[in-house]
């Protein structure tokens, strides 16, 4: 790939540029909209974080930490004591035998989890088996891994398992299926009889599944969340990514944890390796004291959610949206066609954001293609002020 330059002495030179893969993907579309949402002082309702500040109690922890000397390179598979928590929480939670020393490893945010099991797991021309809507980095890392994705769509207002899709998509040289749930941005979350189907079909192609499981714990109205991993046959099958910047309101931490087999953790450690190699010490200390909160921190997590989930989804409801069941995660997903606006989900997301100040992601960004275009996805993990200002200018927009 070539690009002209305009530095230099003698006009434009022609000089080599980056990767094309990456070069082709432009800016995510959650930059894109937090960067309109600032530009027009819009109340984002875009991109997926918290209004807050996380558990004092585990923000005061890191900071104690951070001024009491764990401040140099912690071991590349993460500190122990992390390591020792993400585990017991496996078995607290999934009843999950795991050895902490050879099966866990902390990574810098589930992003990075994904990019080292990725790179770590896949040869070129192995087949990859994705679910759309998918979360942004899959489908570059998996290409850049010279991985061949095989897309499988799931498609609003139901998000029901194409069985026979699923099924076709795999074959021989299926590597692993990468699966989100509860799933960004459709807040669907799989059900057991469909996570049957999925082991059925991994052991038919002797296939692997990495799981993002960034909202184990934001799954609303008493549902259960159940890892792949739990099911028969598939403890050596399955990798399971956790985040704590989901589980302690903590975004910008970018702390993540992966549990794996050790035969499947041993080549992703070696891509984690070259990467980022370890993460904090004073944030990955202050994790493993918040993974060992009582139940009560994890059922009042979901349950503040759940509260906010209702709050923006009974007045989006009341402005005329379709409003589509949400599971779990931080978002709630709309149809915006009765409202009557003229134009697509990309187009309705810029205007709300410039001209009514509220910021929302068209879930179109979410599918290759196709006809998906009328959805638009609104985050709920905000005080309820932050709710209440945007369903009053979204109100005094709408009803003006
Ligand atoms: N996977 C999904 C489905 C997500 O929604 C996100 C981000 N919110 C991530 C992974 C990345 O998590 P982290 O911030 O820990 O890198
Ligand atoms: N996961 C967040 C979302 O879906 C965004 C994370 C990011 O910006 N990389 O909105």
């Amino acid at each position: 790939m070539w690009i002209f330059s305009k530095s230099g002495v003698g006009g434009p030179k022609r000089v080599k540029s980056g990767n094309a893969i990456l070069s082709s993907y432009g800016t995510t579309i959650f930059e894109v909209m937090s960067r309109l949402a600032q530009e027009h002082d819009a109340v984002n309702l875009g991109q997926g974080f918290p209004d807050g500040n996380g558990p004092p109690d585990v923000v005061a922890a890191a900071t104690d930490y951070l001024e009491h000397g764990l401040n140099q390179y912690p071991s590349m598979m993460g500190m122990p004591v992390l390591r020792e928590a993400v585990a017991h929480n496996n078995k607290r939670f999934y009843g999950l035998d795991v050895e902490w020393r050879t099966e866990v490893m902390v990574t810098s945010g589930a992003t990075e989890a994904l990019a080292a099991c990725l790179f770590g797991l896949i040869e070129p021309g192995d087949e990859v088996v994705l679910i759309e809507p998918l979360y942004d980095s899959y489908l570059p890392i998996v290409q850049r891994a010279g991985g061949v994705a095989k897309l499988v769509r799931l498609e609003p207002p139901d998000w029901a398992l194409p069985v026979q899709a699923l099924a076709d998509a795999f074959s021989d040289r299926t590597k692993l299926i990468l699966l989100n749930t509860p799933m960004n941005p459709c807040a669907k979350i799989f059900r057991r009889d469909e996570l049957e189907i999925i082991a059925g079909l991994l052991q038919k192609h002797d296939a692997l599944a990495v799981c993002d499981e960034v909202y184990e714990h934001l799954i609303f109205d008493g549902l259960p969340h159940v890892p792949l991993m739990t099911l028969p046959a598939m403890r050596d099958r399955c990798v399971r990514i956790g985040s704590a910047g989901k589980t302690f309101s903590l975004t910008g931490w970018k702390v993540g944890y992966i549990t794996a087999p050790s035969h499947l953790l041993t080549p992703i450690a070696r891509a984690h390796q070259f990467l980022t190699f370890t993460t904090p010490p004073n944030l990955q200390a202050a994790v493993a004291y918040g993974l060992a909160k009582d139940d009560s921190y994890f059922n009042n997590l979901a349950g503040d959610l759940q509260y906010l989930r209702d709050y923006l989804g009974d007045g989006l409801r009341d402005l005329g949206f379709e409003v589509l069941p949400c599971d779990g995660t931080y978002f709630i997903t709309t149809d915006f066609r009765p409202l009557g606006f003229n134009g697509d989900d990309v187009e309705f997301c810029r205007h709300i954001t410039t001209e009514a100040g509220v910021a929302a992601v068209p879930v179109s960004a979410f599918y290759q293609s196709g006809e998906v275009k009328y959805f638009a996805r609104f985050c709920f993990c905000k005080e309820e002020a932050s709710l209440s200002k945007a369903l009053d200018r979204l109100r005094a927009h709408f009803r003006s």
